[in-house]
């Protein structure tokens, strides 16, 4: 019998190789397969006629072949071209690779056609059409089905493997959608909505079946994570908690309008009251949860540094995450300037800090020698012990699993009982308070709405082309004016060639298209701008000492021009750049996009983003177009559910949720309360219906999320 869980492999028609292939689309087990939702489809039950087709436009119509199919050419590659005409008008069918078109066709046959019009020396044709005879037609769905691709595999072949594999596992899906809920919203069982989304007779039943996997999702979500990975445990354990800071001693005191003193600028309100709130959790004995959201910008590091300098002063131990060791270095120094003079002693630590150094500190951890941490993942390893841990920070929190903060939240002491941590997560990322609940449990949320004072709103401009006089021109002008450059790019080198995920269009494009690191490196050098202004270039796979080395240099001025991938897309701060270009900026998420924008503007000089593009497409088009008048990161999140629709909405991935398939996080958010409040109330119950539907949950979580939610 084949099951749900079984490689993909097991099905009749997919072997090895198709298997490699659908593992691009996270496609491994017959589940994934039969889950893989189409993105769209095509309505071919509009049949129109020849003589209405539009060049750039898909038509669908009944027709009769009118020449004989011919091959043009002796070329083996030579298409296979004939005429069709429906009493109203003609068109030309061309068809490459596939010969046996001639044989299949003959004058007089009677046809439906659908595809795209295109023209060829002024005349209307259609290439490689879908084409059946008029009696196979008669059967075929016209609702079909449109799914992502990878190279190697078509539409076509996924919707038959998926036939295969309905028949012969749909009965295996476990209902936990509660009935309540199924009858209140009229939603089809388990089996037919897969049916209704793959097959559909209709556009209507398509997004019925849909809703009904929507609300799957949200409740293997919402009841998956709490349940299955987040340890039960935590949550009765006491915190260590903050002294009361009407309880300072006068020295304290001191050290703290030290702290405040070294600050050079005057807190926002809004820093203010989250940093109010904070200490007020701190000093609480329950532990705290608060999540800070403050757009790209908004000061949340001086928040962040502020909270640990209190804990510190008051004899604690705190933790800031980061996710990359360039950011880390950047917050040891910005933590270094800050709490100068105040007598706290501040390390930080990073996977390639060398084994000597990383043992000292770590004896400093375990006596309370030191008393602020930053660091990125090394802190998390087993072997580091803390003497008095109160609260642990993350920085961008999405970058960090819930598992491996789930470690530090239970304070490591060397010889006393083990202490729950006061948690802290700071985003940039703007999302529903709803959705929130779901993914970290509940919440308290600060946010931080006001800008600084004196910043200057980036301007931001599209640039409809990616190598331009234009740009080289903008370049040295900021140069010379002695500020400084960020560029981003999509890809690393021009030897990696194949295909690469295109985040916007959801689809994997070839990279040659795309301007690479290197060749922007060398377009500059080309360009003589290169020579006039340091450049260097900084990407993931370099060495770590490498990359802070490069960052360095970027940040003392030395550097002129960075030219990177996304590695610089979260916290790099260097007020003193003001320009930042994006190269192929429609390959690029709102999310990515704002984040990098976010790195310039820090400063009180005026600061440019151009977003240069060849991509003419509508929905790029109408991207940039967004970016350049919307500054707003809590806006854009809401245009780009507009745009896009459900999927992988405003940096729902950079949370670390897998992509959701039917189920939109953000709009969705009020029905998964609700199915989820439904499911706990059953459990709540107990009985066997209880003990069934956690069980088919469990099976289900696993199937759907198990091993992709390790970022998360
Ligand atoms: P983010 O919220 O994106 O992490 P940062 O904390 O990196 O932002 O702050 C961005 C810049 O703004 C830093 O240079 C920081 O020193 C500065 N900054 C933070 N708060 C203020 C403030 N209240 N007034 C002036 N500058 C500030
Ligand atoms: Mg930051």
């Amino acid at each position: 019998m084949i099951r749900l869980e079984d490689p993909v492999n097991v099905l009749y028609g997919i072997g090895d190789v198709a298997a490699t292939r659908l593992e691009r689309l996270e496609i491994f087990t017959v589940y994934d397969l039969i889950s893989f939702l189409p993105f769209r489809y095509n309505d071919w039950s509009k049949v129109s006629d020849i003589a209405s087709c539009v060049e750039g436009q898909e038509i669908s119509f009944y027709a009769t072949v009118s020449s004989a199919p011919q091959k043009q050419g002796y070329k083996a590659t030579s298409p296979v071209s004939f005429f069709v005409s429906d009493g109203a008008g003609r068109i030309k069918l061309s068809f490459f690779n596939a010969p046996y078109i001639l044989k299949k066709f003959q004058r007089g046959d009677r046809c439906f056609v659908h595809g795209m019009v295109n023209s060829f020396g002024g005349r209307p044709q259609i290439v490689n059409p879908f084409i059946e005879k008029d009696e196979t037609a008669e059967n075929m769905p016209l609702i079909r089905p449109v799914y992502h691709q990878t190279s190697g595999i078509t539409s076509a072949q996924l919707s038959r493997w998926i036939k295969t594999a309905l028949e012969l596992v749909s009965g295996q899906l476990r209902d936990i959608v509660p009935e309540k809920i199924v009858k209140q919203e009229g939603l089809p069982g388990a089996s037919e909505a897969y049916r209704m989304v793959h097959f559909p007779e209709s556009l209507e039943e398509a997004s019925r079946g849909r809703r009904r996997i929507a609300y799957e999702e949200l409740i293997l979500l919402g009841i998956g994570i709490k349940n299955f990975l987040q340890g039960e445990e935590k949550d009765d354990r006491a915190p260590i908690v903050v002294p009361r800071s009407d309880k300072m001693t006068q020295d304290a005191k001191t050290r703290w309008k030290k702290v405040l003193g070294n600050l050079g600028f005057e807190l926002t309100d809004d820093q203010k009251n989250a940093l109010r709130e904070i200490q007020t959790d701190l000093m609480t004995s329950k532990p705290m949860n608060r999540l800070v959201q403050g757009d790209v910008g908004s000061g949340k590091t001086a928040v962040a540094i502020l909270s640990m300098a209190m804990t510190a002063i008051m004899g604690k131990q705190s933790v800031l995450l980061a996710p990359t060791s360039v950011l880390a270095k950047q917050h040891y120094d910005s933590a270094g300037k800050l709490l100068e003079g105040s007598g706290i002693n501040v390390v930080l630590l990073l996977g390639k800090t060398k084994a000597s150094l990383k043992k000292e500190i770590k004896e400093q951890l375990k006596t309370n020698e030191a008393s602020v941490i930053i660091g990125t993942h090394a802190v998390l390893s087993d072997d580091v012990s803390f003497n008095d841990l109160a609260l642990v920070i993350a920085d961008e929190q999405h970058r960090f699993g819930v598992k491996q903060r789930e470690k530090l939240l239970i304070s490591r002491r060397e010889d006393e009982d083990i202490n729950r941590v006061h948690n802290l997560v700071m985003t940039a990322t703007p999302i529903p308070r709803t959705l929130a609940m779901v993914i970290y449990g509940d919440m308290d949320t600060s946010v931080i709405k006001q800008k600084p004072k004196g910043r200057k709103e980036i301007k931001t401009n599209f640039l409809p082309a990616t190598d331009s006089d234009d740009l080289y021109r903008a370049l040295k002008a900021k140069l010379r004016n002695g500020e400084q450059v960020y560029i981003v790019c999509s890809r690393i080198d021009d030897e990696s060639d194949g295909f690469m995920w295109d985040e916007v269009n959801d689809t994997e494009s070839d990279v040659k298209d795309f301007v690479s690191v290197k060749t922007m490196a060398k377009r500059l050098k080309d360009h003589g701008v290169a020579d006039e202004f340091k450049t260097e270039m900084l990407y993931g796979s370099m060495k770590e000492k490498e990359k802070i080395d490069v960052m360095e240099r970027f940040l003392a001025g030395e550097t002129k021009i960075l030219v990177s991938t996304t590695v610089i897309e979260v916290g790099v701060n260097n007020p003193n750049a003001t320009l930042m270009v994006v190269m192929d900026a429609e390959r690029f998420g709102l999310s990515t996009l704002h984040q990098l924008r976010g790195r310039i503007g820090r400063g009180d000089k005026q600061s440019y983003c151009i977003l240069a593009s060849n991509s003419r497409t509508e929905v790029a088009l109408q991207r940039m177009k967004l970016m350049c008048e919307c500054s707003d990161g809590f806006e854009l999140a809401g245009k780009d559910l507009e745009l896009r629709g459900p999927g992988d909405l405003f940096g729902t991935r950079q949370h670390g949720i897998p992509q959701l398939r039917a189920a939109n996080l953000f709009t969705d958010a009020p029905i998964a309360r609700k199915a989820c409040d439904e499911v706990n109330d059953i459990f709540e119950k107990g009985g066997w219906e209880a003990t069934d539907l956690f069980d088919s949950i469990k099976y289900m979580f696993d199937l759907r999320f198990r091993n992709k939610m390790e970022n998360l």
